[in-house]
């Protein structure tokens, strides 16, 4: 991808990326090491958008920022483009420290406050469920397990939330944003896009260097996230090779198109991977996570590894190419038609 130039900001200062829009770079204690959140200028104020993991370090960068380059501003509220921690973490801290009103869409609340809510040994439960459908060792389990952190020790109890839908419009300053939803990295993100003035904050959608992980819907088994996502880069090409893409981790770039063919090749290629071994035999999860990775998982990673992987075998099976089967255990067993 083509990087703009770009510096990107320091902590406790923002850097200007349009006449009415800020970043700021944040940073987090995982191999992801940060996440990149904005501000947009709007005629109400401030609009934040996405609120950063919990974490000491979140806490004194956000203060650094109110105390100063955002220091007797007015704030149009919090938007939250998606439920995963490091984008909605510090949100109910954020709601009591500046009393905003916060946005996020429907199912990422849902999943959010589902998760926030839940019971720590219900919680323990369901990874044990995801670990059991993907074919994983009882001692493996015993042994992974332990990696899985609960959400809510990197998210602050949840503020009240305002749903936005695809198809609102956000007015700034000098520009006219488009929300839209997806399902594939996480069930209805939010990304803005100004077609005008060519630019579009991509969340976690499109990324100039890493594939977005395709989580698992831990509510709905057969959920095709990758068909979601699939729709999407089709789609997002609209925004042609000028657009200026501000992710939320990485670096700003252009040709989102290119990136965008780019990752569906990349999917496309691991569902080939996975039908030519269905040719030979029949697979779990487990099995897929070889074929389609050519690293060794970690077990801080592999709960995402699972969910990639299940997520590419789902599309197959919702889409005919492949069968599935549910052993006495729970494990699914996946086999060519
Ligand atoms: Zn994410």
């Amino acid at each position: 991808m083509t990087k703009l130039e770009i510096n990107k900001p320091k902590f406790g200062e923002l850097t200007q990326i349009a006449t009415d829009l800020y970043w700021a770079h944040f940073e987090l204690p995982f191999r992801l090491n940060h996440v990149n959140l904005f501000l947009m200028d709007t005629p109400k104020g401030f609009l934040i958008l996405d609120a950063g993991l919990k974490s000491d370090h979140s806490e004194e960068h956000w203060k650094a920022l109110i105390n100063g380059p955002l220091k007797s501003k007015k704030f149009a509220g919090l938007l939250i483009t998606h439920y995963h921690p490091d984008h909605i973490g510090m949100a109910g801290w954020l709601q009591n420290k500046l009393n905003i009103k916060c946005y996020t869409s429907e199912k990422e609340l849902f999943t959010a406050k589902t998760f926030r809510s839940m019971p720590d040994d219900k919680y323990a439960d369901i990874f044990r469920n995801v670990f059991v459908r993907a074919g994983m060792s009882e001692e493996d389990i015993i042994a992974k397990g332990p990696a899985t952190r609960l959400y809510k020790n990197r998210v602050y109890e949840l503020p009240e939330f305002e749903i936005i839908k695809s198809g609102h419009e956000i007015e700034s300053n000098d520009g006219n944003w488009l929300v839209r939803t997806d399902s594939g990295h996480s069930p209805e993100h939010i990304s803005l896009l100004d077609k005008k003035r060519q630019l579009y904050l991509s969340g976690d959608f499109l990324l100039p260097r890493i594939s977005p992980n395709i989580s698992d819907n831990f509510f709905d088994p057969l959920d095709d996230r990758l068909g979601g996502y699939f729709k999407y880069l089709n789609q997002i090409q609209v925004i042609g090779s000028d657009t200026k893409v501000f992710p939320c981790h990485d670096w700003p770039f252009i040709d989102g198109s290119k990136r965008a063919q780019d990752l569906i090749k990349h999917h496309n290629h691991r569902l080939s991977l996975i039908l030519n071994e269905l040719e030979n035999r029949s697979i779990t999860i487990m099995d897929s996570i070889e074929i389609i990775f050519d690293r060794k998982i970690g077990d801080e990673q592999m709960h995402f590894a699972i969910g990639e992987a299940r997520a590419h075998l789902i599309h197959l099976d919702v889409t005919g190419k492949a069968k599935s089967e549910t052993d006495d255990r729970g494990t699914v067993h996946y086999s060519c038609l």
